[in-house]
C-alpha cells in the first residue's frame, strides 16, 4: 500500500468520524430544547380562607373538601378533618 492511498483512508475515516459525531451532538441539542419548553402556569393562584384556622392558602397547594355543592379549601389535611368533623357533630 502507498503512503498516499493510507492519507486518503486516514482522511476518510476522520471524516466519517466527524459526520457521526456531528449528527450526535444535533440529536442531544433537540433533546434538550424539548425539555427545557415545559408547560407553562396558565393561571394565577387564588387565595382561599381555611374556614378552620381563617389562615389564606393558595388554591392549588390547598386540600379541598367538597360538601353539599360547595368547595372548601384548608391549609393542611389536619384543618380538613377538623372541619368535616365539627360539620358532622352539628348534622
Ligand atoms: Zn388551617
Amino acid at each position: 500500500m502507498s503512503p498516499m492511498r493510507i492519507l486518503i483512508l486516514v482522511v476518510l475515516f476522520f471524516i466519517a468520524f466527524r459526520l457521526l459525531t456531528a449528527g450526535r451532538r444535533k440529536k442531544t441539542i433537540e433533546a434538550k430544547k424539548a425539555s427545557a419548553s415545559g408547560p407553562k402556569e396558565q393561571f394565577a393562584d387564588v387565595l382561599e380562607e381555611d374556614p378552620v384556622c381563617h389562615k389564606l392558602v393558595p388554591r392549588q397547594q390547598a386540600v379541598q373538601l367538597r360538601r353539599q355543592g360547595k368547595s372548601y379549601y384548608f391549609c393542611s389535611q389536619t384543618c380538613c378533618d377538623t372541619f368535616s368533623r365539627e360539620q358532622g357533630e352539628r348534622t
